[in-house]
């Protein structure tokens, strides 16, 4: 059977159709507009399945990744950076558009998903995928499955709390969040708080001013300790590091000893690398759902 996958972010829409041996046979791309709202937003996922599938004579099962999850409780999607379509019965609503089953699962465990399955971890049992972006999430996938779960929020690694004395605010609610700390809006933000300058992540890490300095130190740190808190509980097998900080090299060996520091064991053999499939994880992941999770 073919498998499509969308990859429904904030600005836009991946579309990949894999054939049975998870071969990438047509991808294509629209702006997701999502400033015109949830039907408009349907109906462009409509309008790039038709497209992608015109010619496509067999059946194919639809799996769809988004920033946020879908509530256990409602049924109804939460704490995606799309605003509009939190509150939204989006499963629902995606299969009266497009006439038929589909599945929705958060955006990092279809990263996490597609890489242990064809990258960085396909030798490997038990990974860990981490997404450092503009957020920070995680997923994890055992046996090439994705564990979601019973509250369906195993890989939250973003809202951990690793700072309990005036941790930052998260917008999540709660104070000191790993995101605050890890990911690129948390850096920025917090460089323009000290600084009163606004620059992007990427040249904060590469930059050497007093402040971009104690920022790289703290995310080191910061990223050494969660990563280390995972590894003592879940003991992955490898960790593949996702999202634009991911190419900071100096993730791979100063991050990697620190994890080392903050793990209760005398011997650290969990791999830290960098993601193989690059920006095309989240979409082919979300083509494997339907088999997969
Ligand atoms: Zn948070």
């Amino acid at each position: 059977m073919y498998r499509l996958g969308i990859d429904l972010g904030g600005t836009k829409i991946e579309c990949v159709i894999l054939d049975p041996d998870g071969r990438v046979l047509v991808r294509k791309r629209v702006q997701t507009e999502s400033e015109k709202g949830v039907t408009h937003i349907l109906g462009n996922i409509k309008k790039i399945i038709d497209q992608v599938t015109d010619g496509v004579h067999s059946s194919f099962s639809i799996g769809i990744g988004t920033p946020g999850s879908i509530s256990v409780k409602t049924g109804l999607l939460r704490n995606s950076n799309t605003q509009c379509l939190n509150g939204q019965p989006l499963k629902d609503l995606l299969r009266d558009e497009l006439k038929q089953d589909v599945h929705v699962e958060n955006d990092a465990n279809c990263f996490a998903l597609a890489e242990a399955t064809y990258g960085a971890g396909r030798d490997y049992r038990v990974v860990l995928g981490v997404i450092l972006g503009t957020g920070c999430g995680a997923g994890i996938v055992l046996d090439r499955k994705i564990y979601a779960g019973n509250n369906k929020i195993a890989g939250e690694f973003g809202h951990h709390t690793v700072s309990f004395e005036n941790g930052r605010l998260c917008w999540c609610g709660r104070t000191g969040c790993v995101e605050t700390y890890v990911s690129g809006s948390g850096i920025e933000a917090q460089y323009l708080r000290k600084t009163g300058n606004r620059d992007s992540a990427k040249n904060i890490l590469s930059s050497s001013c007093k402040e971009a300095n104690n920022l790289k130190r703290e995310f080191y740190e910061v990223l050494g300790i969660s990563l280390g808190n995972v590894c003592n509980i879940l003991d992955p097998e490898i960790i593949v590091m996702g999202g634009g900080l991911s190419n900071h090299g100096p993730l791979y060996t100063v991050v990697r000893k620190q994890i080392k520091k903050h793990t209760f064991s005398d011997t650290f053999k969990t791999g830290l690398v960098k993601n193989r499939l690059g920006d095309s994880a989240g979409v082919i992941g979300a083509a494997m759902l339907p088999a997969c999770s």
